[in-house]
Formats: C-alpha cells, structure tokens, sequence
C-alpha cells in the first residue's frame, strides 16, 4: 500500500516536473553544445562571414538588421541577420547562439503580436530559449505539421534534452537538404497530369468533410468521393483514362505524401499541407465522434476492419461506427454488402481496397451508395488495426515514411517507390519544361 502510494507521489512529482519544463542539468549540457558548436561555426565560416559582411555594407550601408523578438522567460533581444538580400542572411544567428538569446533547438523566436496571440497554456514554450530549428518549423517543411505550433512546443520542451535537441538539428538538416525551403506560391487548386488536388490544411480538409457528411440536401452533381493521392496514384492516373476520369470528377482529390511536395517544388509552387489519409483518419473519427457522423469501414483482410473499429472507439469513446466489412467479398456477396452500407446509416463511407480500384468501385455504384461522403483509404486499416506499425514520427519528419514502407514489404512495393518516385518527378518536371516553353 505505502508501496503503492509512493509510486503515485513519484508520478505526480515527475508530471509537476514536466509541467515546469526541462531540469537544469539538461540546459546545462544543451547550453554547452550550442556555445561549442556555434563557436566552430564563427570560426570554421569567418572567411565568407567577413566577405558577407562587406557585400552587406557596400549594398546598403549597413552590416546587420536587427528584429526585435521574445526570447526565455519573454525576455526581448535582437535577432540579428545580415543587411540586403544576398544569400546567407541569417548566418549572425550563431552571434544570437553564443549570446544566450538562442539555441540551435528549440521554439520558434516570436514576436510581441505573435506571442500574445499564443493560446493559454503554451506558456511552457518560454521556459526555454528559441532555437534556429523548431519541431513546428521542421514538420511545415515536410507539410506535416497537423498540430498547432503551441501543441508541437510543449511536447519538444515537456521533453528536451540534449539527444532531443541533436535530433531535430539533424533531422532539420535532412529536411532542409531533401525537401528545400523558401517561399512559394501556394494556389488553391493544383493540376498535376490533369488532375485537380485541393491544395488544402489537415484542419479544413476535416472539416469539408464533416460539414458535407452532416448536410441533408444533396451536394452540386451529387459529388460524394474524396480520393486522396500520392505518385503512384498519379502515375496510375496518367495512363490510365478510366481512373483520372474518376479523379477528374471527384468531389476533392487531395494530396498525399512527400512527392507531391517535391512535385510542387518542381514547379515552383508549395503544398500547403502533405493531407494524407493515415494522419486525417484519426482528426476525422474526432471530428465524427463530436458531430455524431456515423462510418462504415469496408476493407481489408476479413478482422482487420473491425478492430480498427475497436481501436478507434476506444480512443474517441462516442465515435458511432455503424458496420465493418472486410473487402474479399465475391461478386455474388455484393449487393449484400451494399444493402448493409444503405442500412447501417452511415454518413461517412471509408473503403480500403487500394488505388484505383477503390475509386473505381465507388464510382461504378455512385448512385447505389447512401453516404453522403465516400473516402478511398488504402491500405489505411492495416495500420490502425495495429496489423502493420506505422513509420516512426522521425522518419515522417524527414519525409521518408515510404523507405519505412518499403523496407517492410520490398516485394511489393519496391517498383512503386524505386521506379514509380522518379517516373513521377520526372513526368513533372517534363510537363513543367512544356509549360514554361507555351
Ligand atoms: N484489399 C481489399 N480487397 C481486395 C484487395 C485489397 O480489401 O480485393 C485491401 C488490402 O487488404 C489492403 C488494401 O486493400 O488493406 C490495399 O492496401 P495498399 O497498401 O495496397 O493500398 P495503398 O494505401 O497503397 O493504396
């Protein structure tokens, strides 16, 4: 019993800890990390630093800029970047680092307007310094940052220690290097081989769908099906008519995975968000639990919807799944499977069959189906059945959750990625050349 008591004394104490943000010993290391490393930077770079400097001078009479930002405990300091808009603007952050109003990891520096917008509870983000590299900023580049900003922060600093701070140095690094950075344009509809994908945020995209689902007069055309697309897809699509009809024709298309991002990239256009099935799935189960929208999940290997059922009630304990259906059903078994949809009430229909095939049979018995919304998920249940364990966080961040996915069924899938990622880049950049030369 005394046992028992101490170890939730020992709980509370360590999430009272947390709350309060990361020990001091952890600082210390992450403080002498950042001064050592900052100062084989000044000192490795000084050359080109100093040549900077002078082309910041000649361009406008002055060597830096400086921007006032909140830094620990709401502190005021100066970020400071090189003058005029040559490359290498922001090498005097190092000056920032070594002066203690930065670190390498950390929040991002935020300015007095930005900071009195963050929401009641993101205060913990103050207990430490900015840092040059932020969870948010990192999660945006890869179009995954799903979360608010204030969210992303108290998780990174609840957590921080020296292995963390490395971790997203590094793995910023990786980001920068694969997926680039800088602004873009970011139009609301984006064509790729003639498909129109809706260049949306995780949020929007969730809530288009739920105010869809709940409305009871019918939609313009009666457009029900939500596909969501990545390389293959599209590569799919652009030899086969069929399917990009299909897609053509869809209520919303919408983008799914880091090749669309570098597709983008290629055009000198930005995804606004990498809006895949997998991370929408869980933000729409919320979402349907709250507003009271029943699904119907259809597909998989037989077991394997239902215990994504199962899992998903036990995380959103209101959420209403009104039927589960695995998707080896014969011809003969169909009208069945269909009466049970109409029957079940459904207003969201998730069908997992794989791309295209699940778009074509959803298109085939469009005007069969009751739900209002219909969404092509893949091989979705397989992950949230618990069957197959999706790509750690890390490896999202860095946008290869599809070297995960292969390394687990090579077989399968390798002529997708090892073929289908550059055929598709490729077939961009070729579309993208023919644009440019009209
Ligand atoms: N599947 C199905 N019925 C079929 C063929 C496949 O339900 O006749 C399921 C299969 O069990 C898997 C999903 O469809 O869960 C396809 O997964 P895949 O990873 O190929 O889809 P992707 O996400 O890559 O489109």
């Amino acid at each position: 019993m005394r046992l028992e008591r101490r170890f939730e004394a020992t709980i509370v104490a360590t999430q009272e800890d947390r709350m309060r943000g990361p020990s001091p010993p952890a600082l210390l290391r992450i403080r002498v990390f950042d001064l050592t490393l900052a100062l084989l930077l000044v000192l490795a770079l000084a050359p080109v630093w100093l040549a900077r400097a002078v082309l910041a001078l000649i361009q406008t009479g002055r060597i830096v800029d400086r921007a006032e930002r909140l830094g620990r405990d709401r502190r005021p300091f100066a970020r400071l970047t090189f003058a005029g808009a040559s490359p290498g603007r922001d090498w005097p952050v190092l000056f920032n680092i070594l002066r203690g109003d930065m670190a390498f990891a950390g929040p991002r520096p935020l300015t007095a307007a930005e900071a009195a917008e963050m929401p009641v509870g993101a205060e913990i983000r103050f207990s430490v310094r900015p840092g040059l590299f932020s969870p948010y900023r990192l999660q945006r580049r890869t179009g995954i940052a799903h979360d608010a900003e204030s969210e992303l922060d108290r998780r990174f600093v609840e957590r921080l220690s020296l292995r963390g701070s490395l971790g997203l140095v590094v793995r910023s690094g990786i980001a920068a290097l694969l997926g680039g950075g800088g602004e873009r344009p970011a139009p609301p509809v984006l064509d790729f081989f003639g498909v129109p994908i809706t260049n949306t945020t995780m949020d929007e995209a969730v809530d288009w769908i739920a105010v869809r689902a709940s409305a009871t007069a019918p939609f313009p055309g009666e457009k029900a099906l939500v596909a969501f697309v990545n390389p293959d897809c599209l590569n799919i699509a652009y030899r086969h008519a069929p399917y990009r009809t299909v897609l053509q024709r869809a209520a919303r298309v919408l983008p799914d995975g880091i090749g669309l991002h570098l597709g983008c990239r290629l055009r000198g256009l930005a995804l606004v968000a990498n809006v895949n099935g997998t991370d929408l799935f869980p933000r729409l189960c919320e979402r349907a639990a709250r507003d009271g929208l029943p699904l119907f999940l259809l597909g998989g290997r037989p077991g394997v919807a239902e215990l994504t059922a199962a899992n998903m009630r036990q995380r959103y304990p209101r959420l209403i799944v009104a039927g589960a259906q695995h998707g080896y059903f014969t011809p003969a078994e169909e009208a069945g499977v269909i009466a049970r949809i109409n029957a079940s009430g459904a207003r969201i229909l998730l069908v997992a069959f794989g791309a295209p095939r699940q778009e074509l049979w959803l298109a085939e018995r469009h005007d069969r189906l009751l739900p209002p919304v219909r969404l092509g998920v893949g091989g979705l249940f397989d992950f949230y059945s618990g069957r197959m364990p999706r790509a750690p966080l890390w490896l999202r961040e860095i946008g290869l959750e599809w070297v995960w996915r292969l390394a687990r069924e090579p077989g399968r899938l390798w002529r997708r990625y090892l073929l289908g990622n550059p055929l598709f880049l490729y077939r961009v950049w070729r579309e993208a050349r023919q644009e440019a030369k009209r």
